[in-house]
């Protein structure tokens, strides 16, 4: 399903989505976050600061509570998330490629049912890039496209006074047909319009990978090089590179005791961060990532390497966030370049 959607009826389409909590990009104090869409929804953001990705994956959710009586067996109460349709505007490319990559993580050969309880009730709604939205943007290099539609069940595109847009699964399809006479048929003149946007975006200059095929095993003969080493002395292990990105999704699990007699509490499932100094830290106090070089390899490798074997795919989608916000400068895109051009 192919429509045209005027820009001054957007509000229109979210009021239409009676059956669902509608969230969209808002900028608060010069950054970009997903916000409750509150009757309507911008789309003239660059990309959000955060990923989408805690939709589905919240940097904090608990399992179940807990509760140990003395002579009473030990209560445990599971805690699912609500049953609540989420739809999530304004998606960008690159973050859309990002979702199809959650879900082999959570929902391969083991379903987490705390993810995909969530993810069957969440519509990605997103935006097609006419242009990068961010010079360290790179998803050609990573088997993307600016118009690319993994991972979305609505993709909108830009055209000035109005949008078009298509629905890609079924679920988008009923979205759109939520709206109802808001949205009107492509004209001939709109269909050229939208097929020149999407060739000029992936004309559009981009950063660049060096040989991504030839990635993988480069990086896997490179894994004792000085070179770790050497880029990652800035780093600071603030964590900032993979909190952000769409598809780093490390966790921890821990028991939070609100009260010792009687014992009670909550089991809790947070994000957990390759590059902080103690991810690896064993409890006999060896760390075998004992240094910033080899938790930097760590997050290089799993994004081109190790992910790659499993799934067949680059786990990174080439967002540019972990190169915009690093603290240090460090930049995943030169690392990966520079690595691999020394390869033994
Ligand atoms: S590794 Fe960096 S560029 Fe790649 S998807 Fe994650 S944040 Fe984006
Ligand atoms: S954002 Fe930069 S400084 Fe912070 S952990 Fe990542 S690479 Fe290190």
């Amino acid at each position: 399903m192919e429509k045209i959607l005027d820009k001054k009826q957007i509000d229109g389409w979210v009021a239409a989505l009676t059956d669902w909590e509608v969230h969209g990009p808002a900028l608060e104090e010069g950054i970009w976050t997903y916000q409750p869409a509150n009757g309507t929804v911008r789309l003239d953001h660059p990309n959000t600061k955060q990923s989408p990705k805690e939709f589905a994956f919240p940097q904090r959710e608990i399992f179940f509570s807990f509760e140990q009586i003395k002579g009473e067996a030990p209560r445990l109460t599971q805690i699912m998330p609500k049953e609540q349709r989420h739809a999530v505007f304004g998606v960008r490319p690159c973050d859309g490629r990002g979702v199809p990559r959650m879900d082999k993580v959570f929902n391969d050969h083991v379903e987490d049912k705390y993810y995909t309880s969530r993810r069957k009730n969440i519509a990605y709604v997103g935006l097609a890039c006419n242009k990068p939205p961010s010079p360290n943007c790179f998803c050609l290099s990573v088997g993307g496209s600016p118009v690319s539609t993994d991972g979305l069940d609505v993709q909108m595109t830009d055209l000035g006074d109005r949008y078009f847009v298509k629905a890609i699964t079924e679920t988008g399809k009923a979205m759109m047909v939520a709206g109802g006479k808001i949205f009107a048929d492509p004209s001939a003149a709109d269909q050229k319009q939208v097929k020149q946007t999407h060739a000029d975006a992936v004309a559009y200059p981009q950063r660049k990978i060096n040989d991504p095929d030839g990635v993988p095993a480069k990086l896997k003969a490179s894994f004792n090089s000085p070179l770790w080493e050497e880029m990652a002395r800035a780093c600071i292990g603030c964590g900032i590179c993979t909190f952000l990105c769409p598809t780093c999704h490390c966790f921890d699990i821990n028991d939070e005791v609100h009260n010792k007699a009687p014992l009670s509490g909550q089991r809790v499932r947070t994000w957990d961060n390759c590059q902080f100094p103690d991810f690896t830290m064993h409890s006999s106090g060896h760390n075998p990532r004992e240094n910033t070089g080899a938790r930097l390899r760590q997050r290089v490798n799993h994004k081109f390497q190790y992910f790659h074997e499993n799934f067949g795919m680059h786990q990174c989608t080439g967002c540019g966030r972990c190169v915009s916000e690093c603290p240090v400068g460090i930049d995943i895109v030169t690392v990966v370049n520079k690595v691999t051009e020394h390869a033994g």
